[in-house]
């Protein structure tokens, strides 16, 4: 008998050569992982298709008909055997343009043939190049009825033997040898009826030899519970592990700093999702536990001044905050606007960031050290060492995405007494599957209303030809004395390229709109920080009309005024960028245009990504097409998170399961938090068996 952890090259068939092969090529070193080394399709043969119902190229399809014709057509290289096969529905055309003759002299016109093979699509027709052909005969017919596992090979397991087939073939015996008691059910009983699981044994079978697709759906859907439930489970006990064992500062009060600004300088009513989250943040503040919580919120949702607000109830209860923001260019904007924002307040405010050196960094270190500044707003020359708090109560994130998880931890010890409250924000909008995987252990607060006024804002698709027309609405725009933002690809590898299209984009546009009637500011990443500085602030005080910039200007820029983007290439960039970058305009009351300029010939992709922006201005929903057409592991911030790789799960697809596995979790975890109950042992031991190797990355944040 066979137990699971038994080395590979002991399985009957495999032997120290194939294993060898195993190892390198699929890491699969014992029987387990050669388990777990699911099929990435099957082949059904289980049912014979209509030849009328082909619907969809690439998809394969099995027949049952009569050969009507057979004849060799075309010479030289372009020679080629086609035959036409006839069902009671319609017919289909067959062709090969290799092993002709012997094609020629086995298939008889007239007979009844099995045909199996993947449909391809020829002047608006279907027709199937070297299917699989077998005589109809009943044996034939009986022994066809298939439903075969198609594995992952690689050339040179094939080379031993281990194609498709060959891995089809050890995984028998595998699962001959594969007695139940070796496979434990983690789940209970109870969880598998509520939610209609087969067991998992059967499950582990069926995934790789269903006799047909309901079997291979139900196995499916109770190995991706199974993935997502688990996981769940243990972010969810992290994080209540978490609450019980770290004690948090309290902040009950609310005090004359956060009264004062409320009533004298607030110059605006907050939103309803505003409140909302404010009252979450409070009710954080007073629980005696660290908060630790996100907030998301699309661009222009308003989440700086919740930041703010939040800044004074630590205030009130005499502690320090911190507000670290991932460019200089949007830390100096927030330093700029709190400063506006709570004049007269005797509200103490620094600024930190790499260029504030010498003198001047050393008075602020010591203000620090000392409890004179109340707030401290930078980038993330925060976390370095030699910024020493006198009692940091509150550090907030703005675009968490931005900074890796060490970064953010960092800020966890930079009060001895205890670690702060940890708020982070994004204006990444995260699809809800997403957000509860990789955020899985975190408080989450959604702004999910605009202040009032705010027009959606227009959204073009331009090409080339365009360009004059484009360039027409340029200037009725900054006729009306509105701004406008031009903006440029720049992406690493090609950096050089970018950079020179940028200049030259600025020097053509220079042309077109001349001084003194035009101004315009430049921007981009390469620039010294005072320059980037001096641009921006022209721009932002209204002295240039026009901003040429790269995706520098992508991250949290705020200029009302502004109210037309082109975006130049915009092919090039991926939809959580095109986003962010839209969100530039549309910031004040005035209908806001934004076009994008692509070449004329665009990818599918790229189409898709163009048309999502036009169609819709929700952040979420682009968040989810963008997860649709990358995939969870490529969406910005999510690159390093290993909780992301699944076996069977797609967060793109597997909402509902997903939805399902956190409930039960969370129910489970409120009833049982240790897992005490004789129905949750096997949960436990799972848990504590397979845990080690699941890190948990947004801990932090
Ligand atoms: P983001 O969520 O993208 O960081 P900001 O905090 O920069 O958004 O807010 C965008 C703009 O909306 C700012 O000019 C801000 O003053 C304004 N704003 C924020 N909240 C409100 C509100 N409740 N009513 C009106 N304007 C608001
Ligand atoms: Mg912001």
């Amino acid at each position: 008998m066979l137990q699971l952890d038994t080395g590979i090259e002991y399985l009957k068939g495999v032997g120290p050569q194939r294993a060898e092969v195993l190892k390198k090529e699929l890491g699969v070193f014992t029987c387990r992982d050669l388990l777990f080394h699911f099929p990435f399709r099957y082949i059904d043969r289980t049912q014979f298709h209509r030849i009328r119902d082909i619907s969809a190229e690439g998809d394969q399809y099995q027949f049952k008909g009569i050969l009507r014709r057979l004849e060799t057509l075309g010479d030289g290289r372009a020679k080629r055997l086609v035959g036409t096969l006839r069902d009671e529905s319609g017919s289909i055309e067959l062709v090969w343009f290799k092993s002709i003759h012997w094609m020629e002299k086995n298939l008889v016109v007239g007979k009844e043939y099995i045909v199996f093979g993947r449909a391809t699509e020829f002047n608006a027709r279907f027709n199937m190049a070297h299917p699989e052909m077998e005589e109809a005969t009943p044996d034939n017919l009986q022994s066809a009825r298939t439903f075969d596992p198609v594995y992952p090979s690689t050339d040179n397991l094939t080379q031993k033997g281990l194609d498709a087939r060959g891995i089809r073939r050890l995984m028998r015996t595998l699962l001959e040898g594969l007695r139940p008691g070796e496979i434990l059910e983690a789940i209970p009983p109870y969880i598998q009826t509520a939610f209609k699981l087969i067991g998992r044994y059967d499950a582990i079978q069926k995934i790789h030899f269903p006799e047909n697709q309901l079997e291979l759906d139900a196995a499916t859907r109770r190995l991706k519970f199974e993935e997502l439930f688990f996981l769940q489970l243990r972010l969810l006990q992290i994080r209540r592990r978490r609450k019980d064992a770290i004690r948090g500062f309290v902040f009950e009060k609310i005090g004359d700093y956060f009264n004062n600004f409320f009533h004298q300088k607030l110059p605006f009513e907050l939103t309803g999702a505003q409140k909302r989250v404010l009252k979450e943040i409070r009710a954080d503040f007073a629980s005696g536990q660290q908060m630790n919580r996100l907030v998301q919120g699309d661009v222009g949702s308003g989440k700086t001044v919740v930041a703010l607000m939040s800044m004074l109830m630590a205030l009130d209860n005499g502690f320090q905050s911190c507000l670290m923001a991932p460019t200089e260019i949007l830390a100096q904007q927030h330093f700029n606007n709190l400063n506006e924002m709570l004049e007269g307040l005797g509200v103490n405010i620094g600024y930190l960031s790499g260029t504030v050196k010498g003198k001047k960094r050393e008075a602020l270190l010591e203000k620090l050290a000392s409890g004179e500044l109340h707030i401290v707003i930078g980038t993330h020359a925060l976390i370095e060492d030699w910024v020493v708090f006198q009692n940091l109560g509150l550090s907030i994130i703005d675009e968490q995405h931005r900074f890796g998880v060490e970064q953010r931890a960092r800020l966890w010890a930079k009060n001895p007494a205890g670690p702060p409250h940890v708020l982070v924000m994004t204006a990444t909008p995260i699809p809800r599957t997403l957000a509860m995987t990789l955020y899985g252990d975190l408080d989450v607060s959604v702004i999910d209303e605009l202040p009032p006024g705010r027009k959606p804002v227009e959204t073009q698709h331009r090409t080339e030809h365009h360009r004059l027309r484009v360039q027409g609405l340029m200037k009725e725009e900054i006729a009306k004395g509105r701004q406008v933002y031009v903006v440029y690809p720049m992406i690493e590898e090609t950096e050089k390229v970018d950079l020179l299209n940028l200049m030259s984009g600025y020097e053509a546009i220079s042309r077109d709109f001349p001084p003194p009637q035009y101004q315009i500011s430049i921007l981009h990443g390469r620039m010294k920080a005072a320059d980037k500085d001096f641009e921006m602030q022209r721009f932002v005080k209204g002295q240039t009309q026009i901003m040429v910039a790269t995706t520098v200007i992508e991250v949290g820029v705020n200029v009302p005024n502004a109210s037309f983007m082109v975006i130049e290439n915009a092919e090039r960039f991926g939809l959580s960028q095109l986003h962010q970058l839209r969100g530039r305009v549309g910031r004040g009351a005035e209908q806001s245009y934004c076009i994008l300029l692509t070449s004329f010939k665009l990818s599918a992709d790229g189409k898709e990504r163009i048309q999502t922006m036009v169609q819709t201005n929700d952040g979420f929903k682009i968040a989810e097409a963008d997860l649709r057409l990358r995939g969870p592991g490529n969406i910005e911030g999510t690159q390093q998170s290993g909780m992301l790789r699944f076996l069977l799960a797609d967060l793109a697809r597997d909402g509902q399961i997903l939805a399902a596995a956190r409930d039960t979790a969370a129910k489970i975890l409120e009833a049982d938090p240790a897992l005490q109950a004789p129905e949750h042992h096997g949960l436990k031991v799972h848990l504590e068996t397979t845990g080690k190797e699941a890190r948990v990355c947004s801990r932090i944040s």
